[in-house]
Formats: structure tokens, C-alpha cells, sequence
């Protein structure tokens, strides 16, 4: 899968398919509806704390809402180095939304408040207030460039700069093809098994905190922002980041495939409670807009 390759999605997910390393991880998902059967159960995340914080009685279940349900993370990959590579699914319903908590390891200001997006999300999906929802969390799609604080990942290949979108320019830094590192193969397997409508990235910039958008993304990052913005810092929605992103899943999913995709840029050293309150509103926001429609 070159530069100027215009496979279709079902070729490519053939080709996909006979790659031994990719099928051995793969997320398997019945249908639509998104049910998962898990390769490796992994410890679920706690039911409780939350974006209102531990330990708030705002963060807890209602009286009356049913138990979140016992989702847990599963294993869809390993990285270069062996880390595991974890998502979760929640909710059963027809609209697919993918949230992939991390891709560039050193920008950890939203991507630490995965967990505690999770919870909420679980707490929303058990009360039955995003039944609408079938919701795939990664937790962060590059684990071995978050525990060596680098944007790339061990190898030295940056992850949003490996996929098959058709301005794939293969070099050191964007990896020697399409796919060629096992972050990105475990990703792009979920996105062809799972087949989500929507996908929310969380990123961190010096210039953040703004939402860009690919694809027909325009009014769900209006909602992202101004529901994130509620609490604190104003969210800015930027169409364009200003510089070419060959082989990014922006171009892959939003430009090539146009479906809309929001790339979350958390400002750079604000990770705190306000970017983890600003991510679970802004999330929440953007499935509300979707319920809308
Ligand atoms: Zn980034």
C-alpha cells in the first residue's frame, strides 16, 4: 500500500487480512452491532472517580441506574517493544463512534484522562443515555512513545504519519510503508472491523487547546468545542492545521474514506483537571450533537 495506491477499503482489508501478525491480534466484532469478542481480558477500569474527580458524589451513579455494565479492556495489539495496545467497547447500539486516546506518545494532557472518560462513558452507556451508541475507546494507541516521552514510537516512526491515505510519503520518519509498524496495523484493524462513523484523536499542541476536522467533521467540532469550552478555557475550532500531515489518519479516514474525524489538540503542559473535565464535556457534547441528527 504505496503512495497513489487507490485500493479500495475492501481490498485493503484483504490484504489486511493475510497479514499473520495483524490477524493474530484482531478485534473481532459481530456485524453492526459491534459485539466484541475480547482476545484477552484485562482488568476493567475502576466504576468510579471519573471526570468529576474521586472521591465527588456528583462522579457516582444515581439511585436507580443499572450497574455500568463489566466491559473491560481488551488486547488489539502489541507495539514494537511488546507493550500491550488496549480498547474497550461499550454500549450496543447502531452508531459506531471510535475514540483513540493517544497517538503521538509525549502529548499525554488529554490522553491521561482516558480512564477517567471511560468511566463517564460507562456510567452514560449503563443509564442508557447513549443507547443510540456502539463506543470503542483505544487507550492509547502508542505505548511505547508514552514510556519513552516521544512523539514517535520506538522505532522512530511517527504513528499519524503511517496510514494508507493515498498522500502516504514513505521516509525514515513516516516508516517505509504504509502500515509498517504494528501500532498502526493494530489500529487500522480495528477501524476495518469495527467501521466506525466517527472518530475523535486526542492530541496536545503549543498552540491548543483547538479541535480540527477532516471529512465532514465542521459541526461535530463546533460541539466538541464549545462543550469543552463550557468550563474553562475556550475552544477553538480549527480547520486546517497549517502544515501538510501525509499518511495521517486524518487524511486516511477524513480526506480519502470523508468521514468526519476531530483531531483534539489539549494545550501542551494544561493537563489537569480542567483538560479532563473539557475532554469528558467535549466528548459528551459531540454525542449529543450526533444524537441530534
Ligand atoms: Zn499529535
Amino acid at each position: 500500500m504505496r503512495r497513489g495506491d487507490n485500493a479500495t477499503a475492501g481490498q485493503q482489508a484483504k490484504r489486511s487480512r493475510v497479514n499473520e501478525r495483524e490477524s493474530e491480534n484482531r478485534v473481532v466484532t459481530g456485524g453492526a452491532r459491534g459485539t466484541w469478542l475480547c482476545i484477552a481480558a484485562c482488568a476493567a477500569a475502576s466504576l468510579f472517580g471519573g471526570c468529576a474527580g474521586g472521591g465527588n458524589p456528583s462522579g457516582r451513579p444515581a439511585p436507580g441506574v443499572p450497574s455500568p455494565s463489566a466491559a473491560a479492556w481488551s488486547e488489539i495489539g502489541r507495539s514494537v517493544e511488546g507493550r500491550p495496545i488496549e480498547a474497550i467497547s461499550l454500549g450496543a447500539g447502531p452508531r459506531r463512534v471510535l475514540i483513540i486516546g493517544g497517538i503521538h506518545g509525549d502529548e499525554t494532557e488529554g490522553t491521561r484522562h482516558v480512564d477517567a472518560l471511560v468511566d463517564d462513558l460507562r456510567r452514560d452507556a449503563a443509564s442508557g443515555e447513549t443507547a443510540e451508541f456502539t463506543l470503542v475507546v483505544i487507550r492509547q494507541g502508542n505505548p511505547d512513545g508514552a514510556a519513552r516521552g516521544t512523539r514517535e514510537n520506538a522505532r522512530g516512526v511517527d504513528l499519524n504519519r503511517n496510514w494508507p491515505a493515498r498522500n502516504f510519503a514513505p521516509s525514515a520518519a513516516n516508516g517505509p510503508a504504509a502500515l509498517s509498524e504494528p501500532e498502526t496495523r493494530a489500529m487500522h484493524g480495528v477501524l476495518l472491523d469495527f467501521r466506525p462513523g466517527v472518530v475523535l484523536v486526542l492530541h496536545a499542541s503549543h498552540n491548543g487547546p483547538f479541535v480540527n476536522f477532516d471529512g465532514d467533521g465542521g459541526r461535530l467540532a463546533d460541539a466538541f468545542a464549545q462543550a469543552a469550552g463550557a468550563g474553562g478555557a475556550r475552544w477553538r475550532v480549527v480547520p486546517s492545521m497549517g502544515y501538510p500531515t501525509p499518511g495521517s489518519l486524518g487524511s486516511w479516514f477524513g480526506v480519502d474514506g470523508r468521514g468526519p474525524i476531530l483531531t483534539i489538540e489539549f494545550r501542551r503542559g494544561d493537563g489537569g483537571d480542567e483538560a479532563r473535565e473539557a475532554l469528558c464535556a467535549g466528548v459528551r457534547g459531540a454525542l449529543r450533537d450526533l444524537r441530534r441528527r
